[in-house]
């Protein structure tokens, strides 16, 4: 295996054009490294990306861009950002433990298209789409296009992520990321759910955005329940037919860690969670 390492996206775009998928990129490692060390990748080069510094960058404005390589650490630390998407930073802080925080990228959790990772849901509730680059060009697209299914994104074998782009929270609204795992640190979400909602000056929903992690091969937006909310005072009637809509919208597995039913029970409980931490958030 050879490794290379690139100082500029152009550099990166040119090794990813020559040899496609035999290339891998490396951000921060925490998912590759581990994958080639199980056996499960194989490439014949890892072109490492962390010296990009233009890929690293945060920039606040009426859309909210990042970088790939933002790091969790960042995501979490970052007072602006905390306020601005306070759902991605609770996500970040849930990931792992702060050895990988530190290096883990926000660009390596969507890239590796894992059914858990900890920040898609909230991207997905900040309506996040994602620029990839090759050297034929860019693209644009909704990060709910770009999982196809467990670890299968629409990216080519020469593309690579370059930015994702997202709503910041607007006023009269409120956010929460919640993640059920057996213990509090160091946990793959048994179920993840960020949800964002808006509130009208009195008091009703007038927009809301939900989305699962760990219930299906890849993360979700999950409509029906959205709907279910609007209009509406977050009464009882109207969360037990937003947790009917997810648990409709759900496919979990059974594994080592939970039971499909366990999953599809918590559900009811967590949207009730998440949306009584979204009006706290808010004044009205
Ligand atoms: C101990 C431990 C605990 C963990 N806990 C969690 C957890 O709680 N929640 C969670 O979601 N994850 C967890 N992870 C997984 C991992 O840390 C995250 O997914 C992390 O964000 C991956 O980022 P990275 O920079 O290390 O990615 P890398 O390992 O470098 O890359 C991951 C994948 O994305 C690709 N990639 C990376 N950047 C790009 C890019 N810009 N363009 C195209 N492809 C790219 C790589 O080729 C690779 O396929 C854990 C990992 C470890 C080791």
């Amino acid at each position: 295996m050879q490794f290379r390492r690139a100082q500029t996206l152009d550099e990166a775009l040119d090794v990813l054009g020559e040899l496609g998928k035999d290339a891998r990129i490396l951000a921060g490692g925490t998912d590759v490294v581990i994958q080639y060390l199980h056996g499960e990748i194989a490439p014949e080069t890892l072109v490492h990306i962390e010296g990009i510094g233009d890929l690293a960058t945060v920039s606040l404005n009426h859309r909210t861009t990042l970088g790939p390589l933002v790091t969790h650490r960042a995501l979490a630390t970052d007072e602006a950002l905390g306020t601005a998407h306070p759902a991605l930073a609770a996500s970040a802080r849930t990931v792992g433990g702060w050895q990988t925080q530190a290096v883990g990228t926000i660009g390596g959790n969507i890239c590796n298209a894992s059914p858990a990772a900890d920040t898609a849901p909230p991207l997905l509730v900040a309506d996040a789409h994602v620029t990839l680059a090759s050297r034929r060009g860019k693209r644009r697209l909704a990060l709910t296009d770009f999982f196809i299914d467990r670890r299968q994104t629409v990216m080519d074998p020469d593309e690579m992520l370059t930015a994702i782009d997202l709503d910041p929270l607007p006023a009269g609204a409120g956010e929460a990321y919640l993640k059920l795992g057996r213990r509090g640190a160091m946990e793959v979400a048994l179920v993840g759910m960020a949800v964002r909602i808006g509130f009208a000056a009195d008091g009703t929903v007038d927009s809301a955005r939900i989305a699962l992690c760990s219930v299906a091969p890849t993360p979700r937006r999950v409509p029906e329940a959205e709907e279910a909310l609007i209009g509406s005072r977050l009464n009882a009637s109207v969360l037990d037919a937003a947790g009917e809509a997810l648990r409709a919208a759900a496919c979990p597995i059974d594994d080592a860690r939970a039971s499909a039913s366990y999953r599809m029970r918590t559900l009811r409980g967590l949207l009730e969670r998440a949306a009584i931490q979204c009006r706290e958030a808010v004044t009205l």
